[in-house]
């Protein structure tokens, strides 16, 4: 087998390491130093991406014997490594015959891709497409490293942040939403938004909504015990608990929730499922099933961010859903978009004639509540009331909250 001969080469910072429009002979690997890659766009250069240690550049057109596709400057003083045509050239064809084979079905189908995205994308340069492919592998690593991580993270760095949901015409705590949140040891606090889609995807998320679940079953019990009488209600408070569809895709969900409540020796009403639109119209049949399980046995069901999703009606009195939840979105814009204000109206006066409780998020004023109020809403949630908290404050808000003006 040939052997690539490698040859160490230095750029100072602002030298080319190559210039768009030439024959490339080799390409580079980044040993030290940062390089930009540029296209020319009429007058203007536009820089599509830089690269690090560890990074090659240039291995199309050495690869292919067409001109460069874009210009890579080196933004500081960089140490590289360089490989030719030749030697690349050599090393393949000394190969295994099977290597070969390998090495000359891959190329193929990249050079196919790329002239196809170039055509699909014509304001595009073969270059800016290889950009957009590096971007989609870095996230894909990122995402990869992230699921590691979060893997390691159930039941070490995740927690739950609770926050108050009152009921807005008597003034009470009616329960909390659980919301978690991870602390990672060394980029502290990362917020849902960023690690539920992982989780989503790879399927993580089946064990943190049983690790959540037990979390929040363990804090129902604190919570009824900890509430100051003047702040409680005829109920018991609730933890509403957030499930993904991906939780719903085993058959065994509801006997799951309800070995883990009676573990816990929770009663069923001291905890409600939060799950959103999307369930019902991807997997209506499961859903069905299960909702209706989990309702015969005392468990609440919400649907979440209502409103967003798929506005179809029909499918509403056909599942087992005691409430509706209305997307922050439309509270946010009631005072100022009419529009939205009778949006609020509506879903507010659609889940009464349903015999539906109607629970407002995101109430970030004192106007706001007012209006909720006079508006017949049941039960309403948002910082203006408090911002999610650690379990320990949660509980210290059960013995000293004041209830506020509105
Ligand atoms: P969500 O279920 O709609 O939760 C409400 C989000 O609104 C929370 O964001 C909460 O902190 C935020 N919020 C509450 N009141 C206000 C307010 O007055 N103003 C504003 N601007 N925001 C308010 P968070 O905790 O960042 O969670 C984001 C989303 O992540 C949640 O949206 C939910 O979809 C997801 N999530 C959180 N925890 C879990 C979980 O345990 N399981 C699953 N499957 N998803 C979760
Ligand atoms: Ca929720
Ligand atoms: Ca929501």
């Amino acid at each position: 087998m040939g052997k690539i001969t490698k040859t160490n080469k230095s750029f100072a910072a602002g030298d080319l390491l190559m210039k768009e429009g030439d024959r490339g002979q080799s390409a580079y690997i980044i040993e030290s130093g940062e390089v930009e890659i540029l296209v020319d766009r009429g007058m203007n250069k536009l820089r599509i991406g830089t690269r690090g240690p560890g990074a090659m550049v240039g291995e199309m057109a050495m690869i292919d014997d067409q001109p460069r596709t874009a210009t890579v400057r080196a933004m500081q003083d960089c140490e590289v490594i360089e490989i030719t045509r030749d030697d690349f050239e050599g090393w393949v064809n000394g190969a295994d015959p099977i290597f070969k084979m390998i090495m000359h079905v891959i190329l193929t189908r990249y050079r196919d891709m790329l002239s196809r995205s170039f055509f699909s994308s014509a304001s595009k340069s073969a270059a800016e497409m290889v950009e957009k492919e590096n971007d989609l592998h870095e996230s894909a690593l990122r995402t990869i490293k992230m699921k590691e991580e979060l893997k390691k993270a159930i039941g070490n760095d995740l927690t739950l942040y609770y926050q108050p949901i009152i009921d807005i015409q008597n003034k009470k705590v009616a329960g909390f939403e659980a919301l978690m949140r991870w602390i990672h040891p060394e980029k502290g606090m990362i917020s849902p938004g960023a690690f539920i889609p992982v989780a989503e995807q790879s399927g993580l998320i089946v064990e943190m909504s049983n690790w959540a679940l037990d979390e929040a079953a363990k804090t129902s019990h604190k919570f009824n015990d900890a509430i100051n009488p003047n702040l409680k209600g005829s109920h018991p408070l609730y933890i509403s608990v957030n499930f993904s569809v991906r939780d719903f895709s085993s058959l065994k969900f509801f006997s799951n929730v309800k070995n883990t409540l009676e573990k816990s020796g929770t009663p069923f009403d001291n905890i409600h499922l939060e799950i959103t639109e999307s369930l019902l119209v991807e997997q209506p049949d499961i859903a069905r099933e299960a909702l209706a399980q989990c309702q015969e046995n005392g468990l609440s069901i919400s649907i979440d961010d209502f409103g967003t999703g798929y506005s179809s009606l029909s499918y509403l009195h056909s599942f087992p859903i005691d409430t509706l939840k209305i997307d922050q979105s439309f509270i946010r814009s009631m005072r100022d978009k009419p529009g939205n204000l009778a949006l609020v109206k509506s879903i507010v006066g659609l889940a009464e004639n349903l015999n539906m409780t109607v629970i407002a998020e995101g109430i970030e004023h004192k106007e706001e509540a007012t209006i909720l109020k006079n508006m017949n809403c049941d039960k309403c949630q948002g910082y203006w009331f408090a911002k999610p908290m650690p379990e320990k404050d949660a509980l210290e808000f059960l013995k000293t909250w004041h209830i506020p003006d509105y």
